[in-house]
């Protein structure tokens, strides 16, 4: 097979929250696959950028009180730092909001529009009269048009899944303000998808484009009609402006995309890479370039719809492969930060994790088709410490040792050669095996269990020939030196296949023990190695006290008690990949660490069990003065407040943040529940509880007493 040329993209995280290990899936995926592409002696270009346009990156930096432009400086860093973490290596990591997209960008648009498929016309939208802008669907809620659950999004029901306009909603609210929003009208730019109905339903069944399910997937959408898709937003808005229609600029996903190849042009400039060989039309074809693009299922309507329609109505090629996964559940559910299973990528780093240990986990769960994969903790611990250090590691570190104490190293290649030795025989056919059946087609679970049925024969051989005993006896050192060679080339074997997933730990195996002055490459599958160098330790094995660190670190929750359901699901995150659905995205969701004021939700303190006076005096509650209040670090919706409850100090972390200011809390009194006990989270230790109010609709209420009450005061 000749040399293949691939231009490969994963999808843009979004800029506004940290790379957690739902992502990670994704990002380790293609970087396996990128790895074993190369190391097969492939052109492998990978690009990714940050998706940095949008309402939800100019909410969030008007909230932190910084411009949209530091904002994304600041994540893009972050983001850089997480990948590098776990060895995921981009040729170019880049940002969306770049001269180079907004060239393309523009360019998109006015071949496009040249071609007819860009349509002008008014449309009627809520729109928030307190802060003045159009409100995206996912910042409107009111109350389900069908079932009349309340707290519902402007596009579908949580509650009974029925889809509709922010426009059926009843009792509308904006999400933002809490303002009732009003209708108004505005022209907007449609990209008239529906034109490119033949092409896309061609495009989705060609040979190798999609995997059959997600070919089934637009199946569905093209039975129910392409509508036009509209590509502008009315300023106040971060993204590009139109050109030639001033206060109107491109919806962010309309520039995403587009943000792949603006990555790799960017790349192509620095290094002499020709940008049209793999994005035009007819060069493309003519060079056999490929482009492959790897996404979460929630995504695909983007890139196998809009993206393809876009890109062959401009004359440029359509991908010639995308590749979408499931998402991420951790033991079984989604991720959640009240069960400290978001966890960041930079957390699970800061707790000493090897980043390896999640990519062989993730590995071993990778499979060809979109299903979600579950990360259970219990298991991870199990796997990689019988996989990696009990079968693999273990290997080497056993027959290393005999062959350095006794043979300085050498090891015996004729034996190790012998093809009639069944170890060697399914190393060699299990590699090619691995190779093209398993990582190519993105199998790499099946990959693993290759690997690990060899390494389980070469440690059953090794046992069987009980090397220990032979040791004692010096007329058999042949014997000894035999087995130990084999094992060591099944080792061998073995840490040229792994090497795409534990990049790091091969790359040392290579070097150190083998002495070579390069990286593996898959054709060192045909070569035995002469000597070995003194076995140095690979890998610890994963404690479980370490992942109950991990988890407890990643907890950020004042009660053990569930929120109110109106701000649960708010604390609940789906492990999409993307996440610039416009919707209210995590940060600026109510808070739900906030303790139930009593009587504060009216229908259910009436349900609930009766209290004895006795009980009620149980709780010590106190009149408190904030004399400090500050934002924390990381936290989406903590407040760090230091209260004076009557000359007593306390540190309270309250979810407080999306409703208040900090600034304007400081000496502000409240009432505190002083005598709960100190509870250990993510950003130090909370010493009490401050009451607030909320009910279904948004907004929260700090309590205050009547003025004339005194800090350290006990509320009766
Ligand atoms: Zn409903």
């Amino acid at each position: 097979m000749g040399k293949r040329r691939i231009f490969l993209t994963s999808a843009l995280p979004y800029a506004n929250g940290a790379i957690h290990l739902g992502h990670l899936v994704e990002y380790i995926q293609t970087d396996i696959w990128v790895r074993f592409q190369r190391m097969q002696g492939h052109e492998v270009h990978y690009c990714c950028a940050d998706d940095t346009h949008g309402t939800p990156i100019m909410l969030r930096a008007e909230q932190d009180g910084v411009t949209p432009e530091a904002l994304i400086a600041r994540v893009h860093e972050e983001h850089k730092r997480d990948f590098a973490g776990f060895h995921v290596e981009f040729d170019n990591y880049y940002s969306t909001h770049s001269p180079e997209n907004r060239e393309l960008a523009y360019e998109f648009y006015r071949k496009l529009d040249g071609a007819g498929m860009i349509e002008r016309r008014p449309i009627e939208q809520y729109f928030d009269p307190v802060r003045n802008l159009f409100l995206p669907d996912r910042f409107i809620k009111g109350e389900c048009p069908k079932c009349g659950a309340r707290d519902q999004y402007g596009d579908a029901c949580e509650a009974c899944g029925a889809t509709y306009a922010p426009t059926d909603l009843k009792n509308p609210y904006s999400a933002i303000s809490g303002a009732k929003p009003v209708k108004k009208q505005s022209e907007h730019f449609f990209f008239k998808l529906g034109n490119s109905t033949d092409f896309l339903k061609r495009w989705t069944r060609g040979v190798g484009t999609l995997q059959p399910e997600a070919a089934n997937k637009l199946d569905e959408w093209f039975k129910a009609g392409l509508a036009d898709w509209d590509i502008s937003r009315d300023a106040p808005y971060f993204g590009f402006e139109i050109p030639g229609a001033p206060g109107k600029y491109f919806y962010v996903w309309l520039d995403a995309p587009i943000g792949y190849f603006a990555s790799f042009r960017n790349l192509c400039a620095r290094n002499n890479i020709d940008f049209a060989e793999f994005t035009d039309a007819v060069k493309s074809r003519d060079a056999g370039t490929e482009m492959i693009h790897f996404i979460g299922k929630d995504i695909l309507y983007f890139h196998a719809l809009f993206w393809p329609a876009m890109l062959e109505r401009a004359g440029f090629r359509t991908p010639t492969h995308i590749h979408a996964h499931g998402f991420l559940t951790v033991n079984g559910e989604k991720m959640s930060k009240s069960r400290g299973t978001f966890i960041t990528a930079e957390s699970y780093l800061k707790q000493g994790l090897n980043p390896e240990w999640l990519r062989y986990y993730y590995a071993t769960k990778l499979g060809p088709t979109m299903e979600d994969i579950d990360l259970r903790l219990d298991d991870f611990v199990a796997r990689v410490n019988s996989d990696l250090v009990g079968k693999y590691v273990n290997i080497a570190s056993r027959a290393a040792r005999f062959l350095t104490d006794h043979f300085q190293g050498a090891i015996d290649v004729a034996a190790a050669r012998q093809s009639s030795d069944p170890l060697i025989e399914g190393a060699r056919t299990e590699g090619v095996l691995v190779g093209s059946e398993s990582y190519d087609p993105r199998a790499f679970g099946k990959g693993i269990r290759h690997v690990m049925e060899l390494a389980d024969r070469i440690n059953k051989a090794f046992d069987g020939a009980r090397p220990w005993e032979l040791a004692k006896d010096p007329a058999r050192a042949k014997e000894l030196h035999e087995i130990c060679s084999r094992a060591i080339h099944g080792f061998y074997v073995m840490s040229i296949l792994l090497a795409p997933i534990l990049p790091n730990l091969a790359a040392r195996v290579a070097r150190d023990l083998f002495g070579m002055k390069r990286d593996f490459v898959w054709d060192d599958l045909n070569t035995i190695p002469k000597r070995i160098g003194p076995y140095k330790h690979l890998m610890t094995r994963v404690d479980a006290k370490q992942i109950a660190a991990l988890v407890e670190a990643n907890k950020e929750s004042l009660q053990p008690v569930p929120p109110p359901h109106s701000q649960q699901r708010h604390a609940e995150h789906q492990a999409h990949v993307t996440k610039k659905t416009e919707g209210p995205v995590s940060t600026q969701a109510p808070p739900s660490p906030l303790p139930p004021a009593p009587g504060g939700e009216g229908k259910s303190s009436s349900a609930s069990t009766l209290l004895t006076i006795d009980d009620f005096n149980k709780v010590d509650l106190r009149i408190a003065r904030i004399v400090n209040a500050e934002q924390v670090e990381g936290a989406d919706k903590l407040l760090k407040l230091t209260l004076d409850v009557g000359g007593v100090t306390k540190t309270v972390f309250a979810g407080i943040k999306t409703a208040y200011d900090p600034g304007k809390l400081n000496g502000r009194l409240t009432v505190v529940v002083a005598n709960l006990a100190p509870r250990k989270m993510k950003f130090g230790v909370s010493e009490g509880m401050v009451l607030a109010a909320s009910g279904d609709g948004p907004g929260l209420f700090l309590l205050s007493p009547d003025s004339g009450a005194e800090p350290g005061m006990r509320v009766k």
